[in-house]
């Protein structure tokens, strides 16, 4: 990975790998994904063995357990350099001593899933698409998970799983179901295949999601014999949530290709966290390492105030210098929707930098602003006034000789007569200047304040009298 080579060379870590924390694994039990789940570091004394803890800490990280359960599979904690206490793969999975002092802080349920469930496991929040909770346990238990409060590894009833799938067949507005956790993909593959069957089942049902973080922290569970399945039930989309370029490992882009053959776009939904991601240069190198595995940046998440997170949560200050950062900067294609889901179950809003300055809607004329700050002013159309003018002064004219005069909207007069064009007139204000437009006016006609380019019209009209 060229992208966390740049963290890699800028702090050599040293005490990370299978070969640091599991020289004797051998390759079939590291590859096999039940050993990796058996081996799944979920208490403090364990954790010790591994990695470094303050002795002042234990008892409080300890605590913490009572409350959230951790779990980290082997092939995760190894991505931890045990040197670093700030590590940001530690920090996601790991409880830190702030997780026990802040955990009143926050809400148990904080987008409110439980008012907007007509069955237990069914979210309906939104007209047309469902979530369908089908799992309570997850490969990594993650430190800011906003369902930290069904995170107890008791396997969901067959009866509730078939009370959700008939509420979606009996509900015809219901189109797309995404399906989550959990982690669906802690299933097994056979109780995963009979759910995608009942739900195919049902002809109103357009589209299966299956979110999953499943690649990111137990990516040897991606294998053959689970995309054969996955493919028989079309159209099939998978959200995965890589949160770090570090987590873009050989074995992760493995499972997202294995996945990916199967016909299965994917698209990542991360979260900005403090001391994780919460820098350019770290967002830059996750979203460069998706797209290098296929897989298409689609949301990140503000983090939510679910309880117990508080430290991990940053600013939306912070957020939006980063999306800032990468607007322009990068492939267009490689940029998520930063979203805040909103409190009591407002549904996701959309964040943005402001690139639309000002807009007025009956001057048609709106002032932008470009990913390096320059300005530039923007009709939608000549302006009313300006076009009656023209449409005046042309029905005093003898009939044209050559070329038409051509007076739409959208379309100015021949160039000859300082042409219009309704298109897109930049004009710069401030301190850059315009591109893709000539910025001096072509005749006096022009309308004071209004900067023509070369429109089609204007420049065909010009070449024709070049050569006359
Ligand atoms: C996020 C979410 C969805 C899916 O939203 P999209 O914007 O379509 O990806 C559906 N239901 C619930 C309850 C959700 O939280
Ligand atoms: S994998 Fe997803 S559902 Fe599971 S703990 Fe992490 S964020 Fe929560």
């Amino acid at each position: 990975m060229s992208e966390s080579g740049g963290f890699a060379a800028t702090k050599a870590r040293q005490k990370c790998g299978r070969a640091h924390y599991y020289p004797e694994a051998t390759d079939a039990e590291w590859n096999d994904w039940k050993w990796q789940f058996r081996h799944r570091v979920t208490d403090i004394e364990q954790l010790m063995k591994l990695i470094p803890i303050p002795e002042g800490e234990r008892g409080i990280r300890r605590e913490v357990l009572r409350d959230f359960r951790m779990g980290i599979p082997p092939y995760y904690l190894a991505l931890i350099d045990a040197d670093d206490p700030d590590d940001p793969i530690l920090r996601q999975a790991v409880p830190l001593a702030e997780e026990y002092a802040y955990r009143d802080v926050g809400d148990e349920d904080p987008l409110g899933e439980e008012h907007y469930s007509p069955v237990p496991g069914i979210t309906h929040r939104y007209p047309d698409r469902v979530l369908m909770v089908i799992s309570n346990s997850c490969a990594v238990y993650c430190r800011y998970c906003t369902r930290k409060r069904i995170m107890y590894e008791d396997a969901v009833p067959d009866l509730e799983i078939d009370r959700m799938v008939d509420y979606i067949a009996r509900t015809p507005a219901v189109r797309d179901v995404v399906i989550s956790g959990g982690d669906p993909l802690t299933c097994s593959t056979p109780k995963l295949e009979s759910i995608l069957a009942k739900l195919r089942a049902i002809r109103h049902l357009e589209i299966i999601r299956i979110g999953t973080r499943i690649p990111v922290s137990l990516p040897q569970r991606v294998d053959a014999e689970l995309c054969e399945m996955l493919q028989k039930y079309h159209p099939l989309w998978v959200n995965v949530h890589f949160n770090h370029p570090r987590e873009c490992t050989p074995e992760a882009a493995r499972a997202c290709d294995l996945l990916s053959r199967a016909g299965i776009p994917l698209n990542n939904q991360a979260v900005f966290l403090k001391g994780v991601n919460d820098s350019l240069e770290v967002m830059k190198g996750l979203v460069h390492g998706l797209m290098k595995m296929r897989v298409r940046p689609y949301y990140v998440y503000h983090c939510d105030p679910v309880r117990g997170s508080e430290h991990m949560r940053t600013t939306i200050a912070k957020g939006l210098e980063i999306m800032e950062g990468l607007r322009g900067h990068t492939s267009g294609l490689a940029i998520p929707q930063y979203v805040i889901d909103a409190p009591g179950g407002g549904g996701k809003v959309p964040i943005n930098p402001n690139y639309l300055l000002e807009y007025d809607q009956k001057k048609q004329r709106a002032l932008l602003r470009n990913y390096q700050g320059r300005v530039f002013e923007y009709y939608e159309q000549v302006p009313e006034e300006e076009l009656l003018r023209r449409k005046l002064v042309a029905e005093r004219l003898p009939a044209p000789t050559a070329g038409p005069i051509v007076i739409t909207p959208s379309h100015g007069s021949n160039g000859d007569r300082g042409g219009m064009s309704g298109g897109a007139k930049v004009r710069t204000i401030g301190n850059g200047r315009a591109t893709g437009a000539t910025a001096e006016p072509e005749s006096a006609a022009v309308a004071p304040g209004l900067v023509v380019g070369k429109s089609k019209w204007a420049h065909r009209g010009r070449a024709r009298r070049d050569q006359t």
